[in-house]
Formats: C-alpha cells, sequence, structure tokens
C-alpha cells in the first residue's frame, strides 16, 4: 500500500463526535483544502459553520497533492486558451491569484518562494510551449524564457519561468487551517461519513451518528456526493501518481518546480524546507480513473522515467490520488441544480486545485453571506457567468463514449461464473450473461462485490475503481472516494 510524504507527526485540531440534530449556519462536507478555506473564510466572518470529513483533514486529494501552489500550471492555461476568450482566461489567473495570495497570509513562511517551470524536450515541444507563453502573457502573467540547468542536466530542455510560486505541505497546510477554523469557532467532526444530502425541508446531511442540520450544506467533497445535476457525468476523475526519492549523492535540489508539456501532466518539485527533510517529489501518470491494466505498472514508469531523467537516489514514499477536471476546464463552483439555495459546492480543479480552492472557497463565502454581486471581484463576475459552448459538449459526449468503451471492453474479458479464487493481490470480473461481480483476495480473503457496472481492479491500492463515475471501493465494498455515497453490496465472502 502507499502514503504520501507528508503524512508523519501532526498537530491535528481539536475534532468532536457528532450530536444528532444539532444545527449550524453551514454545513461543510469535506475537510481538504476546499472545505477547511471555505470554513475558515466563513467562521472568521462570525458565521456557525461545521466541517464533517469522514476520514482525517487532508485525507483526500489535498494530502496527496505535490504543494506547488502556481499560477503557471504547466499547461493549462494554453488548454484553456484554446477553448474559451482571452476574458475567461485572464479571470482564472486572477482567481487563482487571489487565491494564491490568500494561501500565502495564511502559511506566511512555511511556503517557500519558487520560480515555476513549464518544460519540453525538443523541438516537437515548442508549439506547445508557445501556446502556453502566449497565453500566460495575454493573462497578465509575467513570464520569461529560461532554462537553468537544475533536472540533472541529462536532456536538454526548454522551459518558461514564471517567479515568486509557492512550494509548501499540503497537510501542513490544511491541519493550520483546520486549527484556524476551530479557533474562529467552526466544529470540526472527522471520521464521520456523510450517506446523503437533502435541500428539503431543510438542509440536512446524514451521517452514521446520525443528522446535522444547516442552512446551508457546502459539498467540498472532490466530486458532489449526490446524483443532482450529475457532475460525475459533466467532470472526469483522472488519477496521478506521486514518487518521493532521496537526492543522489552529493546533487543539489532543484530550486524551481517543473512540470513537464505533456499528456500525463509530469511535475518535478523539492520538498518544501518545511517538511524538515530534502526530498525530490515526481508527480504524473494522469489517467482517467479505472483506465489503467495495472497501476503498478503506471507508477513503475513514472519511477524509470525519474531514474532515467533525474539525479534520483533511493525511493522513499509512492502515493496516488484523484481530481476532477470539467468539460469545459473551468472549476464548477457555486449553487446546485434544484438545491434551492441551500446546496453549493465546488469542483474540477484539473490537478490545480491548491489555487483554485481558495478562490472556489472565497466565491462559496461571499455567496452564502449574501454579499452582493456587485461587491464582488472582477474574477468572480466573469468566470460566473460563463456559458456552456458546443466544445464542452463535445468533450462530455467523447467522455461518455470512453466510458461506455472501458465498460464494453470489461464485459468482454471478463470471466465467467463462477470465477476461480484469485490469487493474492489479484481482482476479476466475474460475468453471467449482462451481470457482474467483483471478485478479489487480500489478506487470504476472497470477496465479491455486486455493482451495476464492473470495476477495474486496482492492483496498488487493492481497490475497486469504477471507469464510469470514479468511485473506488475497498475489496468489502467500503466506499473509499468519488461520487458514490454509499458502499457496496458483499456476495459469496470466502475464506
Ligand atoms: C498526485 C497529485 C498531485 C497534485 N499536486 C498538486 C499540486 O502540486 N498543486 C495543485 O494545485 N494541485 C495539485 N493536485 C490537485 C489537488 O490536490 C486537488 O485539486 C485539491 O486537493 C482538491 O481539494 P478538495 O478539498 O476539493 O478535495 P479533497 O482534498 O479530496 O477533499 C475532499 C474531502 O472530502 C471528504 N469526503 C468525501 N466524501 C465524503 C463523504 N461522503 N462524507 C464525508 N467526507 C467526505 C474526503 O475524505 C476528503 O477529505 C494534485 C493532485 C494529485 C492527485
Amino acid at each position: 500500500m502507499t502514503s504520501p510524504l507528508w503524512t508523519r507527526d501532526r498537530t491535528p485540531a481539536d475534532t468532536t463526535s457528532i450530536e444528532p440534530g444539532t444545527h449550524h449556519d453551514v454545513i461543510v462536507v469535506g475537510a481538504g483544502i476546499t472545505g477547511l478555506s471555505t470554513a475558515v473564510l466563513l467562521a472568521e466572518a462570525g458565521v456557525d459553520v461545521a466541517v464533517v470529513d469522514s476520514g482525517d483533514v487532508g485525507g483526500g486529494a489535498t494530502g496527496a497533492s505535490v504543494g506547488m501552489a502556481s499560477l503557471l500550471q504547466g499547461t493549462t492555461l494554453a488548454t484553456l486558451r484554446q477553448h474559451h476568450p482571452a476574458s475567461l482566461v485572464r479571470a482564472y489567473v486572477e482567481s487563482n491569484r487571489a487565491g494564491q495570495e490568500w494561501l500565502a497570509e495564511r502559511v506566511g513562511a512555511a511556503a517557500d518562494r519558487r520560480t515555476a517551470f513549464t518544460f519540453g524536450r525538443g523541438l516537437a515541444t515548442d508549439t506547445a510551449l508557445d501556446a502556453v507563453r502566449d497565453a500566460a502573457r495575454e493573462a497578465g502573467l509575467d513570464v520569461r524564457e529560461d532554462a537553468p540547468d537544475e533536472l540533472g542536466g541529462r536532456t536538454p530542455v526548454r522551459a518558461l519561468a514564471l517567479d515568486d510560486q509557492l512550494a509548501l505541505d499540503p497537510v501542513q497546510l490544511v491541519d493550520s487551517l483546520a486549527r484556524a477554523a476551530v479557533d474562529a469557532g467552526a466544529t470540526l467532526h472527522t471520521g464521520s461519513r456523510v450517506t446523503d444530502v437533502h435541500a428539503l425541508p431543510a438542509g440536512r446531511v446524514d451521517t452514521a451518528q446520525g443528522p446535522l442540520l444547516g442552512d446551508t450544506v457546502v459539498l467540498a467533497t472532490g466530486t458532489p456526493i449526490t446524483r443532482r445535476g450529475l457532475y460525475d457525468l459533466k467532470t472526469r476523475a483522472l488519477r496521478s501518481w506521486a514518487i518521493a526519492f532521496e537526492l543522489e549523492g552529493d546533487a543539489a535540489a532543484p530550486g524551481g518546480m517543473w512540470s513537464e508539456v505533456g499528456v500525463d501532466g509530469r511535475s518535478v518539485v523539492a520538498a518544501p524546507s518545511s517538511l524538515g527533510r530534502s526530498a525530490l517529489i515526481v508527480t504524473g501518470a494522469r489517467h482517467p480513473v479505472g483506465s489503467a491494466r495495472s497501476e503498478v505498472a503506471l507508477a513503475e514508469e513514472l519511477a524509470a522515467w525519474a531514474r532515467r531523467t533525474l539525479p534520483v537516489g533511493v525511493e522513499i514514499a509512492r502515493w496516488s490520488g484523484q481530481d476532477y477536471q470539467s468539460h469545459n476546464l473551468v472549476p464548477f463552483v457555486g449553487g446546485m441544480p434544484r438545491g434551492l439555495g441551500r446546496l453549493r459546492f465546488a469542483t474540477g480543479y484539473a490537478g490545480w486545485g491548491l489555487t483554485n480552492a481558495p478562490a472556489a472557497a472565497m466565491r462559496l463565502s461571499d455567496e452564502i453571506r449574501g454579499v452582493s454581486r456587485g461587491d464582488r471581484p472582477h474574477w468572480m463576475r466573469t468566470i460566473g457567468t460563463r456559458m456552456t459552448v458546443p466544445a464542452d459538449l463535445g468533450r462530455g459526449i467523447g467522455e461518455a463514449s470512453r466510458r461506455v468503451g472501458v465498460v464494453a471492453g470489461a464485459l468482454t474479458s471478463a470471466v465467467p461464473a463462477p470465477a476461480k479464487r484469485p490469487a493474492e493481490g489479484a481482482g476479476v470480473v466475474a460475468r453471467r450473461g449482462l451481470r457482474t461481480a467483483s471478485v478479489s483476495t487480500v489478506e487470504g480473503r476472497t470477496r465479491a462485490v455486486v455493482a451495476p457496472a464492473p470495476f477495474t481492479w486496482n492492483d496498488a491500492e487493492r481497490s475497486w475503481d469504477s471507469p464510469v463515475d470514479g468511485s473506488r471501493f475497498a475489496p468489502d465494498g467500503t466506499r473509499l472516494e468519488g461520487a458514490a455515497s454509499a458502499d457496496l453490496d458483499v456476495r459469496g465472502a470466502v475464506g
């Protein structure tokens, strides 16, 4: 199994058990960077907030991130500009700048100021880099051409540089946000999964410990844990790997944060000084959840790339996580359809939540507190009026047919039921007619879980991952993350 480099000695915020039926002005579901930034902003403005998380603070994508709070963001700005007017890309950058500045105030000296680079190797990447440079400059970022030899010098590199970005420890960050929220009067409940969300007759969330009532419920759960609005269909769930290494011999850690031009979003960053130990972290192997034949193989490829191209020594940690990309490439933030103004949410940061999430929190907080439109910043008004354009629908349709293809492939390659007991650590999909069961053996126990569509076995995390909505489940059917809010049924437990 895997765990992030960051998970170590922590000073947790005080958490309390749920008193069923308690009413708060706002209930925030999710203690990642979105939920905690929202809670801090609201609690410091005098709003009575409760934060509920099924796990620990930062136990989702936030704790899996590699800590780059950057406005350059790889090739994101060029991709956005291909699909949207310059005014929207500028507003996107402004929103991320607001998020980054807010973070910088909160974390102070715990973040390192670093130069962010988007780099490519060779002529083939020139066009992509030109597009990034043009989109970034048009959006008001002062990018320059600069490629210091920091990555071991094993291959030639062209790079675009943006100074004064932040490298931080994401777990330290969320721990400090959780403490700030509690200090400002918020209540924190960890280890309590929300199983259902209601807007009528009032805002309510159900947990195993009982319900909590709120005038507003904010779903800061990565992807919303309700089918309302069908956001699992309007976003792509993308999983990535991160691996931390010691530096090779007396190699110096790169001073910058490096993101490579390319489809799988590879980045290289040295651990921030607040971690207290040196490490070089690579992240990448980005792919739709449930689409990998072998997650172990993807992680191995990333590790091999790092060993081939970077001055790395012994591997010290490896982990994976998932994030969501909206089909229109801009985060979805605000009121949920048919939520009567009582349900709000934020999702779709496309791998750059450390700056997008605080911006989303500002928007959620302004909307909940009733700040008038005219008093909101320019970027909030501009992004708020965006429209769905035919290209977004096209991307949605493309994604839907990809999912159908993966499911059809899984049905074709399923073995006839009853399946032979899988080897330790393995999983197979067994099929009878159109019905499937996902059978795995972990720690000597063979179990089958049933679901409407087949899952993909994740051989690294030992989980069942859904190619349809990005939800993930443990071998015993317990929901781990994603759009699903309920566990799966277990059938035919053996051993
Ligand atoms: C490998 C990797 C590296 C990354 N690196 C970067 C980076 O360098 N820079 C950057 O900007 N972004 C990065 N990202 C993206 C960034 O991590 C995310 O965009 C961001 O953390 C999303 O934050 P969030 O609060 O919305 O979601 P999360 O952090 O996932 O928080 C959601 C929370 O909701 C809780 N939850 C979910 N369902 C329920 C439920 N039913 N009941 C109760 N609680 C629930 C979860 O336990 C979780 O704590 C990276 C992502 C990955 C996977």
